[in-house]
């Protein structure tokens, strides 16, 4: 059966009387371009793959051709008849269900690829959690190679934009401590059924060995980043003092030793002055 033809996808799923969950992030692809390109991006034959919502199975099984193995975790038990039909022949996949939020991955990752020589996250994650999904993946510090996946394009923006640019966010320099990051490429939303008021983007993280920067106390840094977009139309020092209580005067003290103006707005700094400014304080 070819899983991205749209005529075969609504055969089967009406077969199974299936419909769309909107709040379950179900926008399946139907272009049969994207999911070669991106299993291709994410494993080769000695990566076991970890999947998050393989939905109908159509990028599972450009996994599976690809991959040592397949693990898909998915949230809709509703799946599992029409998973059954299209991954019949995939003997490298196991499907479980449940909410990949909760699962116990490292778990997972350690009882199915102990025998996998790398391991790589791919998936068109359901876009109402994409960014809790990705920082949970770098936060948790499973043993992930890389994380290939597909999200919104304004996501993928935010996600891999240069720190200290007007496009980063709290979530770029959490991404940028822990991965070097890249998008691979874009999708239309043409390219999806239903199709969504959005585009999207494939994005790849290759996990960094060590974080690209040195910190006394990483959870008072990751404070210090969130403070630092609190409120992003406000200068650093007051949305800092505003968040996180600390004296107006402390922080200018501080930013004048690392050579930055008490004028500097948070998104300004670069991951050097953002981890200089968080030893200080
Ligand atoms: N991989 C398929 C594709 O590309 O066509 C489906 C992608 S669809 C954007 C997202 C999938 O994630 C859906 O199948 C949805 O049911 C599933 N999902 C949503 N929330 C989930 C969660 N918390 N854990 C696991 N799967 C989830």
């Amino acid at each position: 059966m070819n899983l991205s033809d749209i005529s075969s996808i609504k055969k089967l799923l009406s077969s199974q009387g299936f419909s769309f969950k909107k709040s379950l992030g179900q926008n399946f692809l139907i272009d049969s371009t994207v999911c070669p390109a991106m299993a291709e991006a994410a494993c080769d034959e000695n990566t076991g793959v970890l999947e998050i919502g393989p939905g109908i199975g159509v990028l599972t099984e450009q996994l599976s051709k690809r991959a040592k193995k397949v693990v898909t975790i998915e949230l809709d038990q509703r799946l599992e008849k029409i998973l059954n039909i299209t991954l019949k022949e995939c003997d490298n996949v196991k499907v479980i269900f449940g909410d990949a939020m909760k699962l116990d991955l490292s778990k997972i990752i350690a009882e199915n690829f102990f025998d996998c020589e790398k391991v790589a996250v791919c998936a068109n994650l359901p876009y109402y959690i994409t960014s809790p999904i990705v920082m949970m993946l770098l936060e948790s510090r499973l043993p992930i190679d890389n994380i290939t996946v597909m999200v919104q394009l304004e996501a993928a923006q935010r996600l891999c934009a240069q720190v200290g640019t007007r496009d980063s966010g709290a979530v770029t320099v959490a991404v940028t401590y822990y991965a070097e990051k890249e998008i691979l490429f874009e999708v239309n939303r043409e390219s999806f059924l239903p199709s969504p008021n959005v585009d999207s983007a494939v994005i790849q993280l290759k996990i960094r060995k060590e974080p690209v920067i040195k910190v006394n106390n990483e959870e008072k840094f990751f404070r210090l980043v969130k403070a630092c977009f609190a409120q992003r139309r406000k200068t650093l020092v007051n949305t800092v003092s505003n968040t996180l209580g600390i004296d107006k005067s402390v922080l200018k003290n501080a930013l004048l030793e690392i050579g930055l103006t008490e004028t500097v707005r948070g998104e300004q700094l670069s991951m050097e002055e953002i981890a200089q400014l968080s030893d200080k304080i």
